[in-house]
């Protein structure tokens, strides 16, 4: 039976990658990559050729049709993503949903290493035996309701926000859980990496507006 590999890469760091990721990656016959770019970068730094193609959340389901058919022909695929856990709201558990819901019999084996959310969590000091992770906030419709929600919320909650709505995300947070205690993570393992710890409102004075740049967890207490 074939394998498919769901392998942990960096969120920025290229060190941060295992060496068992770095083996797999160069014994797979094909490396599936949300930016087959993005990831020639990790590639050329460890000095690994290896064949890729793209799979990320656009591929229609002929691509997901040729990877079965690889998988199928006894080939061993590793999947990586931008940033992080491929599945951890990217694209990769799509693939893994459909390979586990049309039952193909393939061996899907994860290769552990960074997360943004669980390294946010690592250094946030809030309580972590129990949390709840909530992705990216909505765009739109249904964005106050995540907050007022997260304001009734006991267990630490975790989520994403782009670079372009974090004042806007602070600003509700000073709106609906003006008391809350919260870690907000930008560029995390990155040269600018900085985290910022308040309550919303201590937390919108320190950052700066050079500082809305990069990529950003939140972590609520
Ligand atoms: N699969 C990834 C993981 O395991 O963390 C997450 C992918 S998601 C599409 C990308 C989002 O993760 C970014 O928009 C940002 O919110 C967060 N993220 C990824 N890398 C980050 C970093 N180095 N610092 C802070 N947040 C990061």
């Amino acid at each position: 039976m074939s394998n498919l590999y769901i392998i942990a890469t960096p969120i920025g760091n290229l060190e941060d990658i295992t060496l068992r990721a770095l083996r797999v990656i160069k014994e797979a016959d094909l490396i599936l990559c949300e930016d087959t770019r993005h990831t020639k970068r990790l590639l050329d730094k460890y000095e690994i050729i290896a064949q890729t193609m793209s799979y990320h959340q656009h591929s229609k389901i002929s691509k997901i049709d040729k990877i079965v058919g690889l998988l199928e022909s006894g080939k061993n695929l590793a999947l990586v993503s931008d940033a992080g856990t491929p599945g951890i709201s990217d694209p990769g558990n799509k693939l893994v949903e459909y390979l586990v819901e049309n039952k193909i019999d393939v061996n899907i084996i994860p290769i552990p290493g960074p997360s943004a959310v669980v390294s946010a969590l690592s250094i946030s000091g809030f309580p972590t035996d129990n949390f709840v992770f909530l992705g990216f906030v909505p765009h739109k419709k249904g964005r106050q309701t995540f907050f007022k929600n997260i304001a009734n919320e006991k267990r630490t909650v975790v989520f994403y926000e782009s670079p372009h709505r974090i004042r806007k995300a602070l600003e509700s947070m000073k709106e609906y859980l003006p008391e809350k205690e919260i870690v907000v993570c930008r560029e995390l393992t990155k040269i600018y990496e900085t985290i910022y710890r308040g309550t919303p409102g201590e937390v919108t004075k320190k950052i700066t507006p050079e500082q809305i740049k990069g990529e950003f967890v939140l972590v609520v207490r």
